[in-house]
């Protein structure tokens, strides 16, 4: 992660604060000071900082959890919005996802009730929850911002810890894709709730309720694909007929083939079979406008399009496939030699037959692909 800086390692785990978040504390800074002075601008910064360090709990909540279910966090990243913590894998297992969400929650319920414990107080919410209110201690403050936190991240909705919650149990009795799709569209319908009430108040809310769902429409396309590819190879999904291009061609040859075909991603292979590379529509449209017909294809194609062998389950190229931002894939047979494409195109389209013909589906733990937990702005 670029832009951030190195703070510590607690468990294994790297603490980073990304660089906006220091020109949050000085907005936060100067904001306080234009309102009370430099008292009030040290402590509305002193009370930043002890609700991020909040957050910051939150987040190891959900990966000492994790690194019980043997899913290690290499790091979390503080941000403005709150903190990222970057899961190896989130388990697919009902439970164990379970416990995961809702450890971050339940942190800060504890943080809130020992703070209340400390202050002696009795506890009246409603006195906490107003958190402009100068009078309300510092500490008061902090316990109403961490009961708001718990309950802002139960929201049933993807990326909120509550969506994961909703899943998991959801997962209990419709199984992991189907889980994902109810809690999705849960979220979607509360994000639209959520953007409605913003327009008549808080334009803040537009955002976040954007953000969900987006999120939300992320989290299920996601699951579909892999409930597709389970069980399934490489050679189940890839493309057998298409045409390439011989390391010789010139941009005006791939032209001339993409119009011939339905193609848009040409491979050009060499005399042994091997792929070289893979020139895609956008690439040769680029390369003619800047380059001109006679560019030679390999100075213009993608050299960096890795090649999966045939045999290799269906979820390890698609895992591939998204990670490295590609559209396209080779298969290659055990000489090296491409045998097929695999693309996201045609990976959409083996979704939709599967969809309409449903198996039964593997249960079981396997990972459901790594990423950040708590993606949340709050
Ligand atoms: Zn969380």
């Amino acid at each position: 992660m670029p832009w951030s800086l190195v703070v510590g390692k607690v468990a294994g785990t790297q603490i980073r604060i990304h660089f906006t978040f220091f020109l949050f504390l000085i907005w936060i800074w100067a904001a306080y000071y234009k309102q009370g002075g430099t008292e009030a601008a040290w402590q509305g910064v002193a009370f930043v900082v002890l609700l991020f360090a909040c957050v910051l709990l939150h987040e190891f909540g959900h990966i000492l959890v994790a690194r019980r279910f043997g899913v290690k966090a290499p790091d979390v990243t503080l941000w403005p919005f709150g903190g990222i913590a970057n899961l190896d894998q989130i388990p697919e297992k009902p439970s164990q996802e379970f416990f995961i969400a809702i450890a971050g929650p339940l942190v800060n319920v504890a943080i809130a009730a020992v703070l209340m414990l400390y202050l002696g107080s009795t506890a009246d919410p409603a006195a906490l929850m107003q958190l402009d209110e100068s009078k309300t201690g510092l500490l008061a403050k902090l316990a109403g911002a961490n009961l708001f936190l718990a309950l802002f991240n139960m929201l049933p909705a993807f990326p909120m810890d509550g969506g994961r919650v909703l899943r998991a149990l959801l997962a209990l009795k419709f199984g992991f894709a189907r889980a994902t799709q109810l809690a999705a569209s849960v979220g979607q319908g509360l994000a639209v709730m959520l953007g409605i009430l913003g327009l008549f108040g808080n334009p803040m809310l537009v955002v976040i309720a954007i953000f969900v769902f987006l999120a939300a429409s992320g989290e299920a396309g996601h699951a579909q694909l892999r409930q597709v590819a389970r069980g399934a190879i490489v050679a189940d999904a890839m493309i057998t007929k298409f045409e390439t291009l011989p390391p010789q061609a010139s941009v005006a040859d791939a032209m001339e083939t993409l119009i011939r075909t339905t193609q848009t991603e040409f491979p050009i292979v060499d005399g042994g079979g091997k792929l070289r590379g893979v020139l895609t529509r956008d690439a040769m449209i680029r390369a003619l406008r800047e380059r001109g017909p006679d560019a030679p294809v390999l100075e213009v194609m993608d050299t960096e399009v890795p090649t999966v062998p045939a045999r290799a389950s269906l979820e390890v190229a698609v895992k591939a496939l998204t990670e490295q931002g590609k559209s396209v894939l080779g298969v290659a047979d055990t000489a090296g030699r491409l045998i097929g494409l695999l693309t996201v195109e045609n990976l959409g389209e083996m979704m939709m037959l599967r969809a309409a013909r449903p198996r039964p589906g593997t249960s079981g733990t396997k990972s459901s692909g790594s990423g950040p937990w708590d993606s949340a702005p709050r």
